[in-house]
Order: structure tokens, then sequence, then C-alpha cells
């Protein structure tokens, strides 16, 4: 590798979350830093395009094989994948903790725990899942019809470095399952948790070559799409996956987009306090707030809204904030500087609009970056930070008069991801779910859907489009494809087929009639002579 090394990563100029990342197409390295101490943690190379179709060349070799093995063949082999992650899990939780800056808890229950159960459950019903589907035919009652799953061939899978580990590995995964091939471009953030993840895999005894892993910046990405992948899964900022998207278009190229998010968290008049106050801490500053699905907006009704104010600060108080690589804290690191400064941005916008700093709002002393989990009340949609992703640890609280403001205000945002309701009424908190526009609502709980791999998980509007986890997007990530075929013999000729003549439109025509006519049968029948 060249001898250029880069400084850890700064985010583009505007400064949001997921904008993607400039950074040199090939050549040097890219350091991997500890957000929580500073500490350099290792070096990758910044792949050149022809580094990267090399390795899908070979993912495409290797899947070769694969695809033609029976799904449960696959899937038993997958399980030694699964039992090595068990056997390593402290040490996964541990890359992912230091690289990621994240509790060790939030490592294990987040992100090993997953692809452990994902890897259990799916090798457990993809057989079933993936097998062949046969379609009755409602009219060529003569024909039969099925659809089964084949391989794509390769997977591209591009990540970001919030959950580095999940992630991509869940992609990962469900590529396999599927027959497919996988090559995975990390964030330039967290490059070592999936080069810990290939690792791992490498030492199973699966084909090497299966799962590939590209490091670099946003051009290693773009020449990942331009690779001849089958399917690209993307996650991360909007804004980036505007231009993987168009790039995925400009190859016709399949594509998943799973963006940035805006969850709104509606607490109802009878949401059970002491529940709702907890809720909103977790899903508001576990993994520093650095969530896709995070608590970003508060609606709570005025009958409620001081008290649920009082006790979430009384809460997000007692939180401990530190490098969870050394103690046991509750709030870890912020992934780079930048971050921080959009959180300041979203504060100072806010205070000037009127809000009321109730807690928090500082950065702490390094080394590592900190940001103290911060509340702020009287919010409105003037301010940034309840209409712009944060991703970071602030949580804005807004009054509502009642729930259809609460529902208005929720839906007055251009993301759909997750969205949260609190009521004691289970059957009222369902019904106003059912009305929020986003790829999953969840009741009475935050941050759970994730969890649960065999539910569908993606966005709408600028949240994204196609979903990952639950059956459909295992079965999405292979190929459906279509046969028909003769139940009986076949004559030599089907009356469709040539020549035309104007008898044979007439009884085409009576046909028809007889099959569409709303009238009854009797004057159905009547119609064909
Ligand atoms: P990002 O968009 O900056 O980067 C994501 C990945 O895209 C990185 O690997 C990056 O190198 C790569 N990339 C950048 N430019 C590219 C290009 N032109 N072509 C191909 N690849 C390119 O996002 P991030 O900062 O790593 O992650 C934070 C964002 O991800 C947030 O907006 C968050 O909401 C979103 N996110 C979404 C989900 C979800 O499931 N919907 C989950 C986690 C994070």
């Amino acid at each position: 590798m060249g001898a250029v090394a880069f400084e850890q990563r700064e985010p583009n100029e505007q400064g949001a979350v997921g904008q993607g990342n400039g950074g040199p197409a090939a050549g040097g390295t890219i350091r991997s830093y500890a957000p929580g101490s500073g500490e350099l943690l290792g070096e990758v190379p910044v792949m050149s395009p022809s580094e990267v179709l090399a390795v899908v060349e070979r993912a495409r070799k290797a899947q070769a094989a694969w695809g033609v093995l029976p799904v449960a063949e696959r899937c038993e082999r997958l399980l030694r994948l699964r039992d090595a992650i068990v056997d390593h899990a402290e040490d996964i939780v541990e890359t992912i903790t230091r690289e990621c800056g994240k509790p060790r808890h939030e490592a294990l229950t987040h992100e090993v725990t997953l692809i452990a159960d994902f890897l259990t459950h799916y090798c457990r019903h993809a057989p079933q899942l993936l097998a062949p589907r046969p379609l009755d035919l409602h009219l060529l009652k003569h024909r039969k019809s099925y659809v089964h799953y084949a391989p794509r061939g390769v997977i591209g899978i591009i990540s970001p470095w919030n959950y580095p580990f999940s992630i991509p590995m869940g992609d990962v995964v469900a590529a396999l399952i599927t027959g497919s091939a996988a090559v995975v471009k990390p964030s330039e953030v967290t490059p070592l948790t999936i080069l810990k993840a290939k690792a791992i895999y490498n030492g199973t005894g699966l084909p090497e070559d299966l799962f590939g892993v590209v490091t670099g910046y946003g051009p290693t990405g773009q020449a990942l799409i331009e690779s001849g992948v089958h399917k690209v899964v993307f996650t991360g900022g909007v804004e980036t996956g505007r231009r993987v998207a168009a790039a995925c278009g400009a190859r016709l190229v399949p594509c998943v987009m799973e963006l940035g998010g805006k969850a709104p968290l509606i607490a109802c008049a009878d949401a059970d306090l002491e529940r709702t106050a907890h809720a909103i801490v977790y899903g508001g500053f576990s993994n520093a707030g650095q969530a896709c699905i995070s608590v970003e907006r508060v609606y709570a009704h005025k009958d409620i809204y001081a008290k649920l104010l009082h006790r979430v600060k009384e809460l997000t108080a007692s939180l401990r904030i530190g490098d969870p690589s050394k103690d046991y804290v509750d709030v870890g690191a912020i992934i780079f500087p930048k971050q921080i400064e959009i959180a300041e941005r979203h504060i100072e916008d806010a205070l000037q609009k009127g809000a009321e700093l109730v807690l928090g709002g500082q950065k702490r002393p390094g080394p590592g970056q900190f940001f103290e989990p911060t509340i702020l009340a009287n919010c409105t949609h003037e301010m940034t930070v309840m209409t712009q992703e944060i991703f970071g640890p602030i949580v804005p609280f807004a009054r509502v008069s009642s729930e259809e403001e609460a529902l208005s205000l929720a839906n007055a945002s251009h993301l759909g991801l997750n969205a949260y309701v609190f009521t004691k009424d289970r059957d009222r908190g369902c019904a106003l779910a059912e009305r929020i526009e986003a790829g999953s609502v969840v009741v009475n709980d935050v941050l759970i859907n994730y969890g649960a791999i065999d539910t569908p998980f993606g966005g709408i509007k600028q949240s994204g489009f196609g979903r990952v986890h639950g059956d459909d997007a295992l079965r999405d990530m292979a190929e459906a494809r279509h046969v028909n075929y003769d139940r009986f013999s076949p004559p030599e000729r089907d009356p469709l087929w040539f020549p035309y003549s104007a008898k044979s439109l007439g009884w085409l025509m009576r046909g028809f009639r007889l099959l569409f006519s709303g009238k009854g049968v009797v004057q159905r029948i009547g119609q064909i002579f």
C-alpha cells in the first residue's frame, strides 16, 4: 500500500449526517481511531476500482459453486458462522465498543445478538421460505405455475458506521442464505469491525471468497456499484442515498435504500408516565443518539407534558457518560467532532427561536468526543432540531393539545422510518400507529423492532425504499422467477393461436362475455347462443 495516511474522517462541508464522503479514490490508507479515547486502532487500505473488481470477481466464482447447493445445505453450513460468532462474541463486542464508542451492552444486544438470532432463525426457516411456491391460476386452468427463488449473484453492501456489525452482517447473511455472494464496503469510519467479522468468517471453513470486503471512501463504494454486482443494499444518509440510487439506476441494478430517520414519539394523555420517560431516555440516548431510529422528537400531550419532561430530566441527569471501553457507562462517544458541531448548531438554532434548555447542551472534555445528553423544551417546527435528522444525543419536546395535533406534526416530515406511540389503550395506540407515515411504528416501546429480525424494516418517504429483515426481504434478496407449464397433454394448436377468423373472434367474444359480464349466470349463458 502507498505511504500516504489520511487523518480521521471529517464529514463533508455541509456538516449534515449521511452526506457521503469524498476521500481519495485509491491509494493510501484510512486510519481508524477510537472515538472514546482518540487512540489509533488500525489502518486499512483505500482500495482502487481494479482491486474492487478483483474481489467481486472472486466472489462471483465462489458463488457459482455455492448457489447450486440446496438451501438446506447452505443453511446447515452457515450455522458454523453462528457458532463462530457465539464463540468470538467478546472479541466482536470489544472491537465494536472501541471502534464505534458504544457501550458493550449495546454492542452485544443491538449487534452481535441480532446476527446470531438472524442466522439461527433464518437458517431454520429459509428452506421452507425459499421453496418453490405453486400459484393457483384462476383463469388458465389448463396450465400451472410456480415461482422459484434463484440466487442473484453478487450482492454489493454499502454500510454506515453506527451499527458497523449488525447492519452489514444482516445483509451478508441474507445474501449467503439465498445463494448469492456478498461484498461489503464498510464505512470509512469503522472498517475494522467488518474485517473482524470477515476474519471470524474465514475461520469457519465456508468458502472465503463468498464474503468479500472492500475498504475505502465513497469512490470505493461507487466502484462496487459499477463492478457488475447484481443488487445493492445501501444504508446511509439521504444525500448519499440519492447518489447511490442514481448510480444504480444508470446501470439498472436493483437496490434497497435504508436512509435517515426522524422518529417521532407521541406521548398520549393516558401514557404510562414512568415507562414513557424511561423509553424516551433509552430511545434518545442509546448509541449516543446516533441511530436512524432514535427518538428524535417528542410530542407530549399537554396533560402530561410537564410531568413527563420533569421525569425525563431526572432520568437523564443520572446517566453516566464516558469511554465505554474503560468503564461501565450508559452513554458513549460521538463518532467524530463534526457530529458535535451539528448538535451545537441545532441547539443554538432552537434556543434562538424560543426553546428552553432543560439539561445538557455541552461537549465534554477529551480525550475522545463526548456530548451531554440534552433535553430541549417548548420546541416547534420552526427549529431545525424538530425537522432535520440530529443523529446525536438531543431530545426536543413539543407540547400538543390533542392526539390529532401530534399526528399531524409527526407526519409533517420528509422522513418516515420509525415512530413511537405511548398510551395505555393498546387498540387506540395501534389505530394511531396505522395513521403515522413511517415504515414501522412501535406502541409502548422504542428501538425494539430492529431487533425483531422477522419483521420488515425500512422507510417510506425520503427514508428510502425496499426492506431488510423479515421473510419478504429474504425472498427479495433472491430473484423471484416464474415457470409456467402444461397440466395436460397440449393439443397441436391452441384455439387462441393463428389463423384468426371472423368465426374465432365471435367465439372469443362470447367467451369473454360469459366470463366477465356482471349479469346473472343464466343470462350470461344465453349470450353465448
Ligand atoms: P453516509 O451516507 O455518509 O455513508 C454511508 C456509506 O456510503 C459509507 O460506507 C460511505 O463510504 C458510502 N458512500 C459515500 N459516498 C458514496 C458514493 N458516492 N457511492 C457509494 N458509496 C458511498 O452515512 P453515514 O454517515 O455512514 O451514516 C449515517 C446515516 O446513515 C444517517 O443518516 C442514518 O440515519 C443512516 N442510517 C440509516 C439506517 C437505516 O436502516 N435506514 C441505519 C443506520 C444508519
